[in-house]
Parts: structure tokens; sequence; C-alpha cells
């Protein structure tokens, strides 16, 4: 997602005692630029995308340093912690089960596994009853994918192969994902891209006026596809670059068409699931269930594991030991995940988001006012935000602002991950669910503050 690299030149910053966030050196802070720089010589550049600080670990909705400095999280790393850092349920399940010697157990049966499916299946409406558990997102993304496609050319006509899926979306990084992913940028490295991927614009209302649902039959006739050779659409519930649900009557309609058309409706929840827009599932505020989901991130609260749901039809299309991977279901993944779960739904952290969002609202309202008009557009959901800096009165992004408003939050003790979306100019606000109300709105006044700043 980021495209430019924080500058490694420690400043000098304001020193920050709250509850919540404690900054007491330079940022970055100097002993750590000799770590970083190693890093940056021994990997990639591509990791060198997001602020320069070390993570040491953290509590709830704070992340620490070695150095002594503490962050108030607006990142639960990529929406991933949402019962909090160094929560105690998460920590003794991974401990246990590795107390308990299995830390692997390939596709070979575990107890951990059944709970969690069973689990899993018991969140999830008819007909979503089966779940497969594999490690990353990307991966249940190209999973789902893979069985619309089979399900098309296998069960419905060897021409039914076309996915269907949105401008500006993320699927992931790998060949099916970003085949599937629409931003063009993404994709030059693939060369010959599938003819078999299309994208239509997402009804987002500010890059896509036009938010009826004839746009999408439109952009599929403009682009010479026969809604008969549709195997599947799939589309994040909310665009991450957005954090804008797609309106429910647009979903209805497309839910209606897939039916029409007979094509596998596919929902990636890898960012929605589990409790981020203030649902157990995104695609709930919809009032329609899809044929398959793609889960990640939020469904472990820290460790590696991601799965896809979905019917009956669909996910016994391979047989036995014909889809599957070294790493489904990891035990020490799986347990995380259940203690997860659990305190996701004991602590009512679902309601707890939906709560908090007309707090988020009324932040976001406050920092693109502070702004003075160089927010082209902002969106909240439960408890994800994204404010997309733009030139004003245009949807041309200012990519150097939003990094801006990052660098700064990270000095005043907001913890931001690198701008997201169009051309790198969203900044997302995405706390950990277990957030205090006084937390956030700490937060969200540290970044008004910044926006009127910059
Ligand atoms: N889908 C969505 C909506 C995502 O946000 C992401 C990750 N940002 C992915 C898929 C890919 O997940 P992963 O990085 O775990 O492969």
């Amino acid at each position: 997602m980021a495209t430019k690299e924080f500058p490694l030149d420690p400043q000098t910053v304001p020193a920050v005692q709250t509850a919540y966030r404690t900054i007491r050196t330079k940022i970055p802070v100097p002993q750590s630029i000799e770590k970083l720089q190693r890093l940056h010589d021994l990997e990639p550049r591509s990791m060198a995308g997001q602020p320069p600080v070390i993570w040491a670990g953290g509590e709830g909705a704070t992340v620490r340093d070695p150095y002594g400095n503490r962050w108030l999280d607006f990142s639960s790393g990529v929406l991933v912690t949402s019962v909090g850092h160094g929560r105690p349920e998460v920590v003794k399940a991974i401990q246990d089960t590795a107390a308990q010697g299995l830390y692997h157990a390939y596709c070979f049966p575990t107890d951990v596994r059944l709970r969690l499916v069973e689990t899993l299946t018991d969140l999830l409406p008819a007909p979503l009853k089966r779940v497969f558990l594999l490690t990353t997102g990307s991966e249940a993304c190209e999973c789902c994918i893979k069985l619309a496609r089979t399900w098309g050319m296998k069960v419905a006509g060897k021409s039914k192969k076309v996915l269907v899926t949105f401008d500006n979306a993320f699927h992931g990084r790998t060949l099916g994902s970003q085949l599937a992913g629409g931003a063009p940028g993404l994709k030059t490295w693939i060369g010959d891209l599938d003819p078999a991927f299309v994208q239509v614009p997402f009804p987002d209302g500010f890059r896509q006026k036009d938010v009826s649902f004839d746009v999408f039959e439109a952009a599929l006739a403009r682009q010479g596809v026969d809604p008969a050779d549709v195997c599947g659409v799939m589309s994040e519930t909310y665009q991450g670059c957005n954090a804008k649900l797609m309106p429910a009557e647009y979903a209805q309609a497309l839910r209606a068409w897939c039916d029409k058309h007979n094509a596998v409706l596919i929902f990636d929840e890898v960012q929605a699931g589990f409790g981020r827009t203030g649902k157990p599932f995104g695609f709930m505020h919809y009032g329609i269930t899809p044929d398959l989901i793609a889960c990640g991130k939020g469904i472990s609260g820290g460790m590696p594991l991601s799965a896809v749901a979905g019917t009956e039809k669909l996910m016994n299309l391979y047989g036995p030991g014909e889809m599957t991977s070294t790493h489904s279901a990891n035990p020490i993944c799986s347990a995380a995940a259940l203690a997860n779960i659990r305190v996701i739904l004991d602590e009512g952290l679902i309601e707890h988001a939906a709560a908090l969002e007309p707090v988020l609202v009324d932040g976001c309202r406050r920092i693109a006012a502070a702004a003075g008009g160089k927010v082209g557009r902002w969106d909240v959901t439960g408890l994800v935000g994204a404010l997309q800096f733009a030139r004003p009165g245009t949807t041309t992004p200012d990519s150097d602002l939003a990094w801006k408003m990052v660098l700064r939050a990270i000095q005043s003790g907001v913890m931001l991950f690198a701008p997201v979306g169009v051309g790198g100019c969203a900044i997302k606000i995405n706390p950990p669910l277990i957030i205090t109300e006084d937390a956030l709105q700490e937060g969200l006044d540290v970044l008004e503050k910044i926006a009127a700043e910059v």
C-alpha cells in the first residue's frame, strides 16, 4: 500500500504524558536508527513502508517501543488486534496449546480445529455452514476465486469463468488476488492480464458519484461481458480505502443479479468481519447473504489465520486432499482465534463498536473541518474510519498531506499505519475494538489538532 518511506532523521518533538501516550525521546528514536537501517539493508524496500517505530509489545489499545515511548493504537496493527494487544486470554491460549506440544498438525484432525469450525459456523447464517481454515487473507480470497471459477467452468458450463470485482478493491498480493484487485498500478508486473478478471466502479459516492446498480450492468456491457459468462462477483464488504459500505439497495440488486445469472456472490470480509463494522460480519448491513466469504485479520486477534465460509455446493467441489494447505488451521492460531472470538462475544465488542461509531463520526467531522477543505471525503462504519486527502474541491489525491498527518500522529503518540488507497491519500482510523470512549476521544482530539497544523 505504502509508496514512500518515512525519513530516518530523529526530530525533537514535544514530550507527551497521558494515560495512554508517552513520548519522551526524539522520534524516530536515535538509538533505533541503527536497527532500522539494518532492516533497510537486509530486507526488500517494500518492508520499509511503515512509520519508523520499533514495536516491543503492547497492552490493550496501546503499543510501546523499547525506549519508554507508548502510543495509543489507532492501527490495530492492520485491523487485526481487535481484543487489544497482550490480551491475557489470547496469550494463555497460545501458551497452553504450545505447552501441550501441539504447534503443528497439518490437516490431521485436532480438537481445537473442530471447536473453531463449530464456533464459526454457529456465528454464520445458513447457507454459510462449511468453513475452511487457511493462513492469510490473500489465500482466503484466492480460494474464493478458485471455487467460483471451478464451479462456473465445471458445473455451469465451460465459458462461465469471468470474475467481476471493483475498481480500487484490494484482495491481497498474490497473483489471483491481485488480478481481482482494482488498482491497475498493482498489476503492471503481471504483464498479460487475464481477460476473465473484469472490474466495475465501486459505488462509493465520491470517485463514483452514481451509486445506482445500473452502473454495474452498464460497465459490464461496455466491456463486452455477457452476464451468462460470469461465474462470480467479489467485493470487499466495505472498501478498505474508504471505509464505506455499498448502498444496501445496491448490494440487494447485486444479490438478485447473481441469482438471475447463476453467479457466485463473494464478500471479502478480511477487514470487515468479526465486529469491525458494528455487526458480526459486514454483509449483515445489507440484509442479504453471500455464497462465499473470505475472512482474516480480526478472526484471530493477531495470529496468522484466515477462513473461507460458504455453501455446501461450493465448498464440496474438491475431493479429500484436493484443497488443503500446510498450515491450514494451525493449532496455536486456532486456539488464539477461539479465545479472541470468545472475548469479542463475552464483552459485547460488536455492540461496543456500533456504540462508538458516533464518536468516530464526530471525530472525523472535526478532523475534516480542521483540515480546511483538504479532506475530500471521509467515511466511518462502526470502528473504522477513513479520511481521503485531496486537492480542495477535487478528487485528486494529496498523498503528501496524508503522509504528513501520519508522521505527526506518530510524533504525538497516536499510532497510525501508512496512508492507503488511491494515490496513498487516505488515513485510516481503526483502533482495537476494546478501546474506551475516553481513549478514542483523546486520539481524535490529537488528530484534530494536527489537521489544523498541517
Ligand atoms: N482482503 C482485504 C480486504 C484486505 O484488507 C487484505 C489485507 N489488507 C487482504 C485481503 C489480504 O490479506 P493478507 O495480507 O492477510 O494476505
